[in-house]
C-alpha cells in the first residue's frame, strides 16, 4: 500500500492539517483547504472513491462542504463513500445553511455520495479493503475513531486525534505501520498524545513503523531533535510505501 501524508500539522503549525491518502484513493480526513491543496499537488481528486472521517473536529471535516460543492459545480457523479462517525450529515447540513442556505439537498441530489455513519466497533468491506474502526479517546469529542485500514494481508493504523489509550496499543500492535496524533512536544494531555507518548509506543513495539502527525511546530522540532529509530517525522506529500 501506498501512504501520502498530505498534512502533518495541528491547527496553527506551519504543515497543512493532518490528513493522508492511501494509494491515492482513500483520503483519511478532510480539513479546512484540504480539497484545493490536493489538486495543487496534481492529485486528481476524481480518484478518491473512499473518505474515512475520524472525528466531528473541524480541522478533519470542514472541507466535506467544498469537496461536494466542487463536485456540483464540475458535474462529476463519480461515486464517493464517505464513513464517518454517527451524526456527520446533521452537522454538514449545519456547515451549509450557515454558508449556503438551501443547498445541501440541492447538491446532494446532483452528485453521487454515499456516507456510511457508524457508531464504532464496525468491519467495513469496500472492494480489496477491510476498514476496521477503533474508538479512541479525544477529550469530550465522542465518538472519536481511529482505524486499521486493511488489503493483501498487510495494515496501516490511524490513530485520529486521541490520547494513550487501549485502543491506541490496539492500533499499533495489529497493524504494520501507524499514523499517530502527536501534538504534543513533551507529556500528552486528555485529547493529544505528546512526543513522550510516541517515544514509549516506539520503544515498546521496536519491529513496527511509526508516523507522527498532527504536529504542532514544537513537538516537529522536539521529535527532529531527538530522533526514534523507528519513527518518521513526515513532511507534508511524504510518501510512504508498506
Ligand atoms: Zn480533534
Amino acid at each position: 500500500m501506498k501512504i501520502n501524508i498530505i498534512g502533518s500539522g495541528s491547527i496553527g503549525a506551519d504543515a497543512m492539517s493532518a490528513s493522508c491518502l492511501i494509494d491515492e484513493h482513500i483520503l483519511v480526513d478532510v480539513p479546512n483547504g484540504i480539497i484545493k491543496h490536493l489538486k495543487n499537488l496534481n492529485y486528481d481528486i476524481l480518484k478518491i472513491d473512499t473518505i474515512i472521517i475520524t472525528h466531528l473536529h473541524g480541522d478533519h471535516f470542514f472541507d466535506l462542504p467544498f469537496l461536494m460543492l466542487g463536485k456540483y459545480f464540475n458535474h462529476d457523479k463519480t461515486l464517493v463513500k464517505i464513513i464517518c462517525p454517527y451524526g456527520t450529515i446533521k452537522k454538514l447540513k449545519a456547515l451549509f445553511r450557515i454558508g449556503f442556505p438551501y443547498d445541501f439537498r440541492k447538491v446532494m441530489n446532483c452528485i453521487n455520495i454515499e456516507f456510511i455513519e457508524h457508531k464504532g466497533r464496525n468491519n467495513i468491506h469496500l472492494g480489496e479493503y477491510l476498514i476496521e474502526s477503533k474508538n479512541v479517546k479525544h477529550g469530550k469529542i465522542k465518538p472519536s475513531f481511529g482505524y486499521i485500514i486493511h488489503k493483501d494481508g498487510k495494515k496501516i493504523g490511524i490513530s485520529g486525534d486521541s490520547c494513550y489509550c487501549s485502543a491506541i496499543e490496539k492500533i499499533v500492535e495489529q497493524s504494520d505501520i501507524s499514523i499517530l496524533d502527536m501534538s504534543l512536544k513533551d507529556e500528552g494531555n486528555k485529547s493529544h498524545m505528546g512526543y513522550l507518548n510516541i517515544k514509549d509506543i516506539c520503544n515498546k513495539y521496536q519491529n513496527k513503523k511509526i508516523i507522527a502527525t498532527h504536529m504542532h511546530n514544537s513537538a516537529r522540532k522536539v521529535a527532529i531533535n531527538n530522533p526514534i529509530k523507528n519513527l518518521i517525522i513526515p513532511n507534508d506529500n511524504e510518501e510512504i510505501i508498506l
